[in-house]
């Protein structure tokens, strides 16, 4: 019997998890309220280096996020109601769950729950509604080369963007957080994982461009401006960056 009621206690739990997930979800899409962006800054190294860029941060330094949004959904004809708002929700002093190094279904699923939990109790936001959170990993590029890579969780609206404490790359950092952003709204990406090239057509800004290399933007989701079959380059900045066709499709824009 108690066995029974525990189960019964658990599945509906799971069934309240479910629909609050299914709910943020498809309103985050719904574009009739402007969707707060909450940004959270954490040291991921525990440099100094890292330290003082991020005192340094204010939401300023993210803007340019709304404005792409902004400009973007105009070039696909949505009102000013489909436009986020980057909120700067302060520096955490935890350090998130890391993803598995190429984990199975069942590790990804625990991590992504994992997640979700030290984000409901790491990070607080302001106000109704469903609103997402992007947890920024900042690293010292002298002693960080490469990044691992960055998530963006469409259940839960959660992004882990991993970047560089750098004034210098503040610009293409914001490349990086707005296409982890997009896939919070359940934009896929749009590049060949075996050799990171834009895939043709959805992950080209301009598949129609006559000659179609090199191409002058960035599809977001694809990250990279293909210059040619092989050579692909990071935007600058999101000035380079296009919302292709499929993703506008996919973020309920088309
Ligand atoms: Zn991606």
């Amino acid at each position: 019997m108690f066995k029974a009621f525990r189960i019964f206690i658990l599945l509906f739990v799971f069934a309240l998890v479910a629909l609050g997930t299914w709910r943020a979800k498809t309103h985050s899409v719904e574009w009739k309220h402007t969707l707060p962006v909450n940004i959270f800054l954490i040291n991921a190294d525990g440099s100094a280096v890292a330290a003082d860029y991020l005192s340094s941060l204010a939401v300023e330094n993210f803007k340019p996020m709304e404005a792409f949004m902004r400009d973007e959904a105009a070039r696909y004809g949505r009102t000013s109601n489909a436009s986020i708002e980057i909120r700067l929700g302060g520096i955490i002093a935890m350090q998130p769950p890391a993803p598995p190094h190429n984990g199975n279904v069942v590790e990804v699923i625990a991590w992504s729950l994992k997640m979700r939990w030290w984000a409901y109790h790491n990070s607080e936001t302001v106000g109704p509604g469903p609103q997402v959170k992007m947890f920024l990993l900042y690293f010292d590029p002298a002693q960080t080369k490469r990044l691992a890579h960055s998530t963006g969780l469409q259940k839960g609206l959660i992004g882990r963007v991993n970047v560089f404490a750098s004034r210098d790359m503040a610009k293409q950092n914001n490349v990086v957080i707005a296409h982890e952003f997009l896939h919070t709204l359940g934009a896929t990406d749009k590049y060949d994982v075996a050799t990171n090239q834009p895939l043709f057509p959805d992950g080209y800004a301009n598949p129609d461009l006559k000659p179609l290399l090199p191409q002058h933007y960035a599809e977001i989701m694809a990250g990279r401006t293909p210059l040619s079959q092989t050579e692909a380059i990071t935007p600058a900045s999101l000035d380079d960056a296009l919302i292709g066709n499929k993703t506008a499709q996919e973020i309920n824009w088309l």
